[in-house]
């Protein structure tokens, strides 16, 4: 069967449209994915027919959005081959899931443990980190990569010693696009007695994942970056952990029983759970993940990988172009500068003839500081991108390039 990009181009209507009088080219996918009929349609629906608070209700239209929670939670389980659904958190996105883990999980570990970040993770995955360190004497080390961008995993081994008892590591670079052997840097972390938090923001809409497969013990991804809604996110953890671990939020819907002589705690996943969650965004995650599965995540990696190497074939030939990431088996994602051109212009320039990139240090401050610049342009590819589109960003960087260079 082949890849019919333009039926996948039909699904999204946004991609009709002109921005500054010119048909658009979404290349910002790395930032955040567009949104299919379907899952806007299960949105719509859900708003129009059964919106009602969940696991609070007897009646019907709360035991219908409970069932579509659930469902979308034994989907997002099925999606990562988890054991449990009880394993299974709903978050708003990566950011909390990480905060969850490095908040409630951090909180067992003492002063002078050790973590271990790379240099290229997303200030989403350092940040959280760096607050526990400064609340209880954790001790951070951070894996270097070379210039191509893949982890030097000699580093990686000789950081750990008798303290180390966590390591968190991006799945896929969203600046650099390199994929990162999570399995083997899990296995090494296990050696040691350490578990493996695994970002995988920029992995789930990319490539198969499978966390037991992996063995990661915490596994974090958003709903937006993988043709879902927004402020919708999974964290999952192994059972023993999420069991072991305080709560992370107090509130509503993550108790037992609460008395003022003493709490109890929900079981799992509920435990983590406080509050009203995103009931609406959680189950249209279901529509997202089964729009991925029909297309098939193995056909839209290999259509997303041919576009990645014929848009760098082109881009090599635009004058001053240098590419910033070509790890081998990389994932669709190009960040890149021109000459002495700022990243900043050549965004400007480029979103005047209807192209959406990224510019700026992706919330990788310490990875430009690597490289030695401020930040890139980032072109990043999904699912609905075409050659034609690349055929055009790469004539608008001769342009770029011709008048900024
Ligand atoms: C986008 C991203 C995050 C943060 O995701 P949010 O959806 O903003 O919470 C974390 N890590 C990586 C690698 C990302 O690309």
């Amino acid at each position: 069967m082949s890849y019919d990009v333009n039926a996948i181009r039909a699904d999204f209507p946004i991609l009709d449209r002109k921005v500054n009088g010119k048909p658009l080219v979404y290349f910002d996918n790395a930032a955040t994915s567009q949104t299919p009929r379907c899952v806007v349609d299960d949105i719509d629906d859900t708003y129009y027919h059964t919106k009602a608070n969940v696991h609070r209700g007897v009646h019907t239209l709360s035991q219908e959005a409970t069932a579509a929670m659930e469902e979308s939670r034994e989907c997002a389980r099925r999606f990562i081959n988890a054991a449990s659904t009880d394993e299974i958190i709903f978050t708003r996105g990566t950011t909390e899931a990480l905060n969850l883990v490095a908040s409630s999980y951090g909180s067992l570990l003492s002063p002078g443990d050790e973590i271990i970040l790379t240099v290229m993770e997303h200030h989403s995955n350092i940040v959280p980190w760096q607050l526990l360190a400064s609340r209880s004497g954790v001790v951070i080390k951070v894996v270097p990569c070379d210039d191509r961008g893949v982890l030097d995993l000699d580093a990686y081994r000789s950081l750990f010693t008798g303290r180390t008892r966590l390591v968190s590591v991006a799945h896929v670079s969203n600046v650099l696009g390199t994929v990162n052997p999570v399995a083997e840097m899990a296995r090494i972390a296990h050696e040691h007695g350490a578990v493996i938090c695994v970002d995988g923001a920029q992995a789930v809409s990319h490539l198969k994942v499978d966390v037991r497969g992996i063995g990661a013990d915490f596994y974090a991804f958003s709903s937006h970056k993988m043709y879902g809604p927004t402020a919708t996110g999974i964290l999952y953890g192994r059972r023993e952990l999420l069991e072991a671990m305080p709560p992370y939020q107090g509130g509503g819907e993550m108790i037992g029983h609460v008395s003022f002589g003493g709490t109890t705690w929900a079981d799992l996943p509920y435990k983590f759970e406080a509050g009203t969650p995103d009931f609406v965004g959680a189950a249209a995650l279901k529509e997202a993940i089964e729009y991925m599965e029909r297309i098939g995540i193995d056909a839209i990696a290999a259509h997303e990988h041919e576009l990645l190497e014929y848009a760098t074939e082109g881009m090599l030939t635009v004058p001053g172009l240098r590419i910033y990431g070509t790890a081998p088996g990389k994932a669709a994602v190009i960040s890149f500068l021109i000459g002495t051109a700022h990243h900043y212009d050549t965004g400007i320039l480029l979103d005047q003839l209807g192209i959406a990139v990224r510019t700026g240090h992706h919330c990788a401050q310490p990875l430009m500081e690597r490289f030695g610049i401020e930040g890139t342009v980032r072109a990043s590819f999904a699912a609905y991108n075409t050659r034609e589109e690349v055929d055009s960003f790469i004539a608008a960087l001769r342009r770029v390039a011709a008048m900024l260079v």
